[in-house]
């Protein structure tokens, strides 16, 4: 008899960066994929622009939901007006995570949220973001490493204090983890039944969950990116595809 693991939905991003900027083209980075294979998941990915009854029936298909990294969400959508570094928005994206994040939340499907994926849950759920942490927060650490040519986007940046209360510190098995660092952006303010469960140094938020949901975590650098080299970051998708068979 054939197993049946557990299934990961991931939306797409619609790339018109280079030779796709005239006919731009869905996707999504690679490296999401072995994170969530090795962790014993079988991933797809969901396509923007469908309809909602569409999108219905791929969330009911999916045993669990990983939202991704990407560009900066749509201020409009938090009651914000644009910052100057307002970088790539796409409201098509935006509308589908946001939704899909909504009947996760509400109906207790497990849900990772990773970089652009942990501010799209918290403005879904009724927080705010920083939309530019350099100029806006300029005495934060540099939360953009990993610039081409500088460092590798698994180059470990600073260090987040998880929240001793929170499921992350059961799941990561620390106190305190080391992370990477590829963002611009950050959650400012969450909104319930978001909690805070991890914080860097110079105050910004960069881990959230929801108590009591069967797998609801949201985080600010890319565990996927880390699978190779730290165990932290396994356990965070080992216990992701834990919970998404067990629903
Ligand atoms: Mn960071």
């Amino acid at each position: 008899m054939a197993t049946t693991e557990p299934l990961i939905g991931i939306p797409c991003r619609r790339d018109r960066s280079g030779n796709y900027r005239l006919k731009p083209i869905l996707a999504q980075a690679p490296a999401y994929i072995p994170a969530v294979v090795q962790a014993g998941g079988v991933p797809f990915l969901i396509p923007l622009d469908l309809p909602e009854t569409g999108l219905r029936q791929l969330y009911g298909l999916a045993d669990g939901l990983l939202l991704a990294g990407g560009g900066d969400v749509d201020p409009a959508r938090y009651g914000a007006g644009p910052h100057p570094t307002l970088g790539d928005v796409q409201p098509e994206r935006d509308a589908l995570e946001i939704t899909l994040t909504r009947w996760a939340a509400a109906e207790g499907k497990p849900l990772l949220a990773i970089c652009r994926g942990i501010q799209v849950v918290s403005v879904a759920l009724g927080g705010t973001l920083w939309q530019d942490i350099p100029s806006q927060l300029p005495k934060a650490v540099l939360h953009r490493k990993g610039k081409p040519g500088e460092n590798p986007p698994d180059f470990l940046a600073h260090p987040v204090r998880l929240t001793p209360t929170s499921r992350l510190v059961d799941i990561l098995q620390a106190g305190v983890v080391l992370t990477n660092s590829l963002h611009h952006q950050a959650v400012r303010t969450v909104a319930e039944p978001l909690t805070v469960a991890g914080y860097s140094a110079d105050g910004i938020i960069e881990a959230v969950e929801i108590p009591g949901h069967p797998f609801f975590v949201g985080v600010q650098w890319h565990p996927e990116l880390l699978v190779g080299d730290m165990e932290s970051a396994r356990r965070l998708f080992r216990a992701f595809v834990s919970a998404c068979r067990e629903g």
